[in-house]
């Protein structure tokens, strides 16, 4: 039987198949997966393979296979072990929840998000919530985000989850896919997932940093299906993606508007900074490619270490 991982409780998994059966499955002896190294072996969202057993009249299922995975996000913790957790892997679709205040977003957690989302090939739409508390000015600010960020290939929808405004729009995007809902706390994930779903009312919020203090990560993702053929995410206190780690030089292919022009540059290795003839910044000189966007790059990869961490979890 094959069936989707919807919770994890450590050593039990809640499978779903997809006539919408649900079985309790455990991994019996060793299993490892090629790759990468994890505290938990399969996480929620891992398409996995598995045989029935009964054992005093008790039906359960035996895990043995997982399907390759098209992406996953992880959290590694911060302790010295520092250990990689996958926080849940398959994911369709990420909408990061972006407002201009109350709270306010900035460019720089953007572009590093979108950066980190890349890095992990998942597909991002930016939501501009709380369009029904703007003034002109704050309006014409979204409009001036969602030019920058269309003009780069992201979809962006101005939305309201108070009112409901773009709310089907939203929901058409998550048709038939799994997605996840991303942004500082405070923006709305909540109160739009509640507009999307009434009956569901998860809980969206973050665990109090008191209870999270001092305690090992370990982060249960859950996800649930709704009732229009879309299944949703749920990651309880992770209100961004983990760390990746990249060198220097590839930050740049993660800004598609770079890596587009990055053959035009002289030296094929340009770090789009300093060098001549480096057609990334012939772009920015001539408006082809924002400002902010360039000075998120320069952000990024003038990070301390030799490695450039695009963190971006909530501090
Ligand atoms: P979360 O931390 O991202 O889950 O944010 P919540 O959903 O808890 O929302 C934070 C606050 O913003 C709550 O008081 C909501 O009522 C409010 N809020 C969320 N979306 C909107 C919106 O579209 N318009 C208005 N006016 N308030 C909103
Ligand atoms: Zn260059």
């Amino acid at each position: 039987m094959t069936g989707r991982v919807y919770k994890s409780t450590g050593s039990w998994y809640t499978v779903k198949t997809q006539l919408g059966e649900t079985y309790e499955c455990r991994i019996k002896g060793k299993f490892r997966i090629k790759g990468i190294k994890s505290t938990n072996p399969i996480a929620v969202g891992d398409i996995v393979d598995f045989e029935l057993e009964t054992d005093n009249n008790q039906v359960s299922g035996i895990i043995h296979n997982i399907h390759d995975r098209t992406n996953y996000i992880v959290r590694k913790s911060v302790n010295l072990s520092k250990q990689t957790h996958i926080i849940s892997a398959n994911i369709d679709l990420v909408f990061l929840m972006i407002t201009i205040n109350n709270p306010p977003t900035l460019t720089s957690f953007i572009d590093r998000f979108l950066v980190t989302a890349n890095a992990y090939s998942i597909k991002t739409v930016l939501l501009f919530n709380k369009i029904d508390t703007y003034d002109e000015d704050t309006l014409n600010e979204v409009k001036y985000l969602a030019h920058v960020y269309r003009k780069i290939g992201y979809e962006c929808i101005g939305v309201s989850a108070k009112t409901g405004k773009n709310v089907d729009k939203v929901k058409a995007l998550m048709h038939g896919k799994v997605s996840m809902f991303s942004g500082h706390s405070g923006v709305g994930k909540s109160t739009l997932v509640n507009a999307i779903e009434p009956t569901l009312n998860i809980k969206t919020k973050e665990i109090s940093t008191q209870h999270m203090q001092g305690q090992h990560t370990t982060t249960f993702a859950e996800m649930f299906d709704l009732s229009f053929d879309a299944t949703i995410i749920d990651t309880p206190g992770i209100k961004g993606f983990g760390v990746v780690d990249m060198e220097k030089e590839e930050v740049g292919d993660y800004f598609p508007e770079f890596f587009a022009l990055k053959q035009n540059c002289k030296f094929n290795n340009c770090l789009h900074i300093k060098e001549p003839k480096c057609a990334v910044k012939e772009a920015l000189d001539n408006g082809d490619i924002e400002f902010s966007r360039y000075r998120s790059y320069l952000q990024i990869i003038e990070g301390e270490g030799e490695h450039y961490r695009t963190d971006t979890w909530e501090k």
